[in-house]
């Protein structure tokens, strides 16, 4: 009897320890993710890894996110995400699956752990797929706009706290990350104006058509917490204010939108 107690005693360990084996693997995927991404670069403050060669073209694209990061409200000089670039699709969504997301996008970010993963496929797909339109927006592939969208949502996880911050309902959460990404690089070119974004989200044609930009509700969320931010003037805290609805925001950014234009002459 002693003996099969003692026996069932060491087999029990065995599979705690089989467990425990398993479940760091796991987060060691997230965690510590380095041995699958063996190419490693520092560009503008940011530690990138990549699974193979990272692009000749990538000390542009971190210069670009830098400057995008550094416009952000929310930003206070913090450490960045560590950006782990998949070059593989095949790693990406491994990555992706294991981390229990059924829908594969651009990106995804792991915020306890500090590191983001990006898809190369995805974000050169829906730029090619959009033709880089709109600019300044999710919808144009571009990777500082991608990598800037993570590093939103991850200052918004250290500002109000991961719990908080998974409560955010998703057209406050994506159209602020939205937003803050492309905040410098619309507030950079001259020809940008936000009377006609609303205009382009608003003409059923250039979401409806054959060739038409895919992605209008995410062009939605961008648009109005603009509205909400830019013209507004609302903070990161007054747009998290459970009064702020997307029903009041729309309404609100339609009355703005055809108000006439006070003219000063
Ligand atoms: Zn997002």
């Amino acid at each position: 009897m002693k003996v099969t107690i003692r026996r069932v005693g060491k087999w029990f360990l065995w599979g705690l320890g089989a467990v425990v084996v398993l479940f760091s693997l796991y987060l060691s995927i997230f965690f510590f993710p380095y041995p699958l991404f063996p190419h490693h670069a520092e560009y503008a403050g940011f530690s990138v890894y990549s699974d193979r060669e990272i692009p000749e073209d990538f000390r542009l694209v971190f210069d670009e996110a830098r400057s995008r990061v550094e416009a952000m409200e929310l930003y206070h000089g913090a450490k960045d995400l560590r950006i782990f670039v998949c070059r593989s699709q095949r790693l990406f969504v491994f990555i992706n699956n294991l981390a229990g997301k059924r829908h594969v996008g651009q990106a995804l970010v792991i915020s306890v752990a500090g590191n983001a993963f990006f898809s190369e496929a995805m974000i050169e797909s829906v730029g090619r797929r959009n033709g880089g339109h709109p600019a300044h927006s999710r919808l144009e592939g571009s990777w500082s706009a991608a990598i800037a969208h993570e590093v939103a949502h991850d200052l918004v996880f250290s500002e109000v706290g991961y719990g908080k911050a998974r409560r955010i309902t998703v057209w406050k959460s994506e159209g602020y990350a939205d937003y803050s990404a492309n905040l410098a690089s619309a507030g950079a070119d001259l020809s940008y104006d936000f009377r006609s974004r609303i205009g382009l989200f608003l003409d059923d044609n250039s979401w409806q058509s054959a060739g038409a930009f895919v992605d209008r509700r995410h062009f939605r969320w961008h648009v109005l917490v603009e509205f909400l931010c830019s013209v507004k003037g609302l903070t990161f805290a007054d747009l998290m204010d459970e009064g702020v609805t997307e029903e009041i925001a729309r309404s609100q950014m339609m009355a703005w939108y055809s108000a006439p234009l006070i003219d000063d002459d």
